[in-house]
């Protein structure tokens, strides 16, 4: 069976960036199955898994726009050392949902990305926004959705969502 809207296709796949740098992968032995054509992975790697068939291996570079969005400057903050109290041992790669503490957050995720002083920035794009995504995939299986996924827009079972 080749992947086209309304199958699901199980897959391995290394996500690096430019420099050659691993950032993610499947889990050791196991393939990610998602739901094709329902916005479940990145377009650009959905629109580049159409037509696989199982057994298939293949490179993609998904750019920003396809993939994560363009990287907003105006999601970057500088925000006082103070509005962390509480916080112990406050470090880079951290991760905050905005106004938490106030209940007035607008649940954003932010990111602690640079640490001066009083003067702590926080990102709240995507961590792969602006990035460039290398994808080396590994076409494992493809078989039909259910009515029941189709319905939800997610896959069911292993790897899916159990419910
Ligand atoms: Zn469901």
């Amino acid at each position: 069976m080749q992947i086209a809207e309304n199958t699901v296709p199980s897959f391995r796949y290394t996500l690096t960036n430019a420099a050659g740098e691993v950032l993610d992968a499947s889990p050791p032995g196991q393939s990610m199955p998602y739901l094709h054509g329902a916005g479940n992975i990145v377009p650009g790697l959905e629109q580049a898994m159409e037509g696989r068939s199982p057994g298939e291996k293949f490179e993609v570079a998904v750019l920003p726009e396809e993939g994560y969005g363009p990287h907003d400057p105006e999601l970057v903050q500088m925000v006082p050392r103070q509005s962390f109290q509480g916080v112990d041992n406050l470090a880079v790669g951290m991760q905050f949902q905005a106004g938490a503490a106030s209940g007035d957050g607008n649940g954003m995720v932010v990111r602690v990305t640079a640490l001066d002083g009083e003067n702590i920035t926080v990102d709240g794009n995507h961590p792969l926004a602006g990035q460039t995504l290398h994808f080396a995939i590994e076409v494992e299986d493809v078989r039909a959705a259910t009515d029941e996924e189709i319905q939800h827009g997610h896959v069911h079972g292993a790897g899916g969502h159990q419910h």
